[in-house]
């Protein structure tokens, strides 16, 4: 494994009100890592994703990428150093299509692409992501896979060294998943160092090199999936204990 360290935090904390929602988490992630985010619902795994992408500012820590101090930095900036994300909810832009989707995404990298270059490039990114033959469909029409791929292609069109990718594969049918998984799959292999928050197993066994696990806001286990998911403490969390 690649033994660089891509994204470092340390030391994160943020409450809202009286409720700690993230308490002194602290992990890092190499280059080239999938990296799962695991814990039962409301253990803080979004409040970390938002306080890495600059959603929200922690009350204390650090979040690093590159060896570079990104921490409460705003959303823009940090998607200029090089993280993107896609979010629980899909939003694309559902009157455009998937071309116009992509090129909107575009438009909004660190070195904006516009006019031909922009819709070379879409053309480009959607086949990368499975979409090529939607490209002209309005991404409102397009089924709930495609509207994740398209997702995802919005956020890479931002030439991330880091993708977050919050809850990617959840909804999809068993056919489906195998497609996400193996495009997920897919992005690794292409160099990306992903965070993935998610709870279908199978997708956790199959891309996650490392598994970082929370509950009530702290971290509980860091390790392979096999290793965690073993884990009493792991699955005393789940089980509600
Ligand atoms: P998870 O993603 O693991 O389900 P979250 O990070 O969404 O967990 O939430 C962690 C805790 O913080 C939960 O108790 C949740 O209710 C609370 N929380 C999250 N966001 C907010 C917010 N904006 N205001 C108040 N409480 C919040």
């Amino acid at each position: 494994m690649n033994t660089e360290i891509l994204l470092s935090i340390s030391g994160l904390h943020k409450a809202f009100g009286g409720l700690i929602a993230v308490n002194q988490m602290q992990f890092d992630v190499h280059a080239g890592e999938i990296v799962g985010l695991l814990g039962p619902n409301g253990s803080g795994k979004t409040t970390v994703m938002n306080l890495i992408s600059g959603a929200l500012s922690p009350d204390e820590g650090k979040v690093v990428i590159g060896g570079k101090n990104i921490t409460s930095l705003p959303a823009h900036k940090i998607s200029h150093s090089g993280i993107a994300r896609t979010f629980q909810l899909v939003r694309v832009l559902p009157d455009l299509d998937c071309v116009e989707n992509i090129e909107a995404g575009l438009a909004y990298r660190t070195n904006p692409l516009w006019g031909d270059a922009a819709h070379k490039a879409a053309l480009e990114l959607l086949d990368r992501i499975g979409l090529a033959k939607q490209a002209h469909i309005p991404a409102g029409d397009l089924t709930y896979i495609d509207q994740k791929r398209l997702e995802l292609g919005r956020a890479l069109a931002l030439q991330p060294k880091l993708l977050l990718l919050d809850e990617w594969l959840a909804g999809l049918n068993p056919s489906e998943l195998q497609d996400g998984i193996a495009l997920v799959r897919k992005l690794k292999d292409e160099g990306l160092t992903i965070i993935m928050v998610e709870h279908v197993m199978d997708a956790i066994r199959s891309l996650c090199d490392r598994c970082v696990v929370m509950n009530a806001g702290t971290k509980i286990a860091d390790g392979t999936p096999d290793e965690v998911l073993s884990d009493p403490e792991v699955v005393r969390a789940y089980l509600g204990d």
